[in-house]
């Protein structure tokens, strides 16, 4: 990489650990911002810093939040008996988008997944406990992937929940297993959740 200048390196290097992102598609990437006007490439490094800056996870709930509590959790008008528990924010998201919920939510951030040497202690079980302890939810559905460590982690959680008096429910298998929430359209997420069924 002698001939390309030490900042053009940089930032097809940078690129490079995305996600799906190999060493090809970061050198387009990088020869892009350079050719783009010089404001949208600022926005792109804005936004990125804006984003690190300003959100980190709700207090309550572990959504992505810009202040001490989601937009959801602040939400005065959200059904408070009703608490639906995911892996991911972005799974919260799609549940959102189909329209169909309306109460709380909390957010595992992960799954219990042995095999990645994932156990319960790294998910925000025990923030979860804490939550229907002193809240006031009468019904749990579990919206964790219908894989084989999502249903895992699932059964794991109505163990621990086991002693209080709330209904546990989980999605319905609308969703084909193994597919992952975030990827499934609106419409099924929709039945899936109408459908759920008691564990
Ligand atoms: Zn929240």
């Amino acid at each position: 990489m002698a001939q390309v200048s030490d900042s053009v390196s940089k930032v097809i290097e940078e690129f490079a650990k995305l996600p799906g992102i190999g060493r090809k598609s970061a050198e387009r990437l990088a020869y892009h911002i350079l050719r783009v006007p010089k404001t949208e490439a600022l926005g792109l490094a804005d936004a990125i810093r804006n984003v690190r800056e300003n959100v980190h996870y709700c207090s309550s709930c572990f959504n992505l939040a810009e202040a001490e509590l989601c937009s959801i959790c602040a939400d005065p008008r959200r059904d408070r008996t009703q608490l639906c528990v995911v892996e991911q924010p972005r799974d919260l998201m799609a549940l959102e988008q189909a329209g169909v919920f309306r109460g709380l939510y909390h957010v595992l951030l992960g799954r219990i997944a042995p095999l990645d040497g994932i156990g319960p202690d790294q998910l925000t079980l025990q923030q979860l406990v804490q939550r229907v302890r002193q809240g006031e939810f009468q019904e749990i559905v579990m919206a964790t992937n219908p894989t084989v460590e999502g249903d895992g982690t699932a059964l794991h959680i109505s163990n621990l929940l086991a002693e209080f008096p709330v209904s546990m429910t989980r999605l319905a298998r609308g969703i084909t297993t193994g597919s992952i929430l975030e990827y499934t359209n609106k419409e099924i997420l929709a039945d899936a959740l109408a459908g759920r069924q008691r564990l």
